[in-house]
């Protein structure tokens, strides 16, 4: 199937046009035509090496709601016509006890990522979300809601669930005091989310012109941390802190705002190890925990909660021409709160 998308050809390149094939239908598989594709800082990460060797060419984007246009013989899950998501991963070995349990994103061989990486047959390099057209195995994509914003739907794909699964496995809710390190892209979704929880939120950013912006994503609190003196007052404060910076910076003082049996969670991944102070730990029993994107049943759940909770990323929609500025903007925390390609310019 013939498809148009942006690719980057080498490191640190600029994205530009490319065409190529996705494969004909497999009798699991859905076709779709691809509506949105949100940009997420880990596209910039791969596209730029910094987590290491990358594949190239690339199509990055895991953030991907379009119409379902045509089933494979066996495919059953979806009607032509459905609003679907693609998230991170594409498929899995299916086998192992992660996968079993609805967390494919561990399976042990590795989750197969929609890009950077190989098809399962390990020979046929994976194209994103930044295309026109998408092919998946129906197991791996999941239903949208009806009623949400479109526009605002293909970011759930990974800052969405990515947020929502930690807020989920610590038992974000009333009485809990969250704390979300960053307002970009996955920021801001865990304040929607930890809101809609019913905890009481707070925003640890280092831009202090976002504090209109939190506080009408419904956060109660909004701390600037270019002063470090401000950690002085977040001591002991937090029964979770969930980290979404994307930069290298000193979680030490982040880390000391956590209350006794308190956990800090890293989401950010800037490449670089993090210099833990064991003293810190030991202090107040605190736990630094990770974790990663969310597997398909938790999607489901998570969209469906956006469904009853009227959820969605805030959005700047371009072009596909504006991509490499989006890349640039992004770097530089300047978005509002997520670049969403609108897959009709490509
Ligand atoms: P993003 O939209 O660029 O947001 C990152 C935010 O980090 C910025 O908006 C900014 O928030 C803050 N920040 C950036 N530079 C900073 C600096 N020098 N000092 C302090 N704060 C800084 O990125 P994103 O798409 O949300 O992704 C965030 C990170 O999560 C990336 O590293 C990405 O690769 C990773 N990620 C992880 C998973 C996972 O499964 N664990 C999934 C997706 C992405 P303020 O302006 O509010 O300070
Ligand atoms: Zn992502
Ligand atoms: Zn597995």
């Amino acid at each position: 199937m013939k498809t148009k998308g942006y690719a980057v050809k080498a490191a640190k390149a600029k994205l530009e046009p490319f065409e190529f094939e996705r494969r004909a239908l497999r009798p699991n598989d859905v076709a779709l035509d691809i509506l949105y594709a949100g940009i997420c800082h880990s596209d910039i990460h791969q596209a730029r090496e910094e987590w290491g060797p990358a594949l190239f060419p690339m199509v990055p984007g895991h953030e991907i709601v379009g119409k379902v246009t045509a089933l494979g013989s066996s495919a059953t899950k979806f009607k032509v016509g459905d609003l679907i998501g693609v998230g991170v991963f594409v498929d899995s070995c299916r086998n192992c006890t992660n996968c079993k349990s609805g967390l494919e994103q561990y399976c042990v061989e590795g989750m197969t990522g929609t890009y950077n990486g190989y098809e399962r047959d390990k020979k046929t390099i994976a194209f994103g979300g930044y295309s026109d057209k998408f092919v998946i195995d129906q197991a791996y994509a999941v239903k949208v809601p009806a009623n949400l914003d479109l526009t605002g739907v293909a970011p759930l794909m990974c800052a969405g669930i990515t947020l929502y699964s930690p807020l989920r496995t610590w038992q974000a809710g009333p009485g809990k005091k969250v704390a979300v390190m960053g307002l970009g892209g996955l920021g801001h979704m865990g304040v929607k989310f930890a809101v809609a929880m019913g905890a009481e939120v707070t925003v640890l950013s280092h831009s202090a012109n976002k504090e209109a912006d939190a506080k009408k994503m419904g956060a109660h609190h909004f701390v600037c941390t270019k002063n470090s003196e401000v950690f002085e007052t977040l001591r002991m404060n937090f029964d979770l802190i969930l980290n979404t910076v994307s930069a290298d910076i000193d979680i030490d003082p982040y880390l000391k705002c956590l209350k006794l049996d308190g956990t800090l969670v890293v989401i950010g991944l800037p490449g670089k190890p993090y210099a833990v102070n064991v003293g810190t730990m030991l202090d107040q029993r605190r736990r630094l925990a990770g974790s990663m994107i969310g597997g398909v049943k938790e999607l489901q759940e998570m969209l469906d909660f956006c469904g009853k909770h009227n959820i969605v990323s805030d959005v700047e929609v371009i072009k596909a021409d504006y991509i490499n500025t989006a890349y640039d903007r992004t770097v530089a925390s300047d978005v509002k709160y997520r670049f969403v390609i609108d897959a009709k310019s490509f």
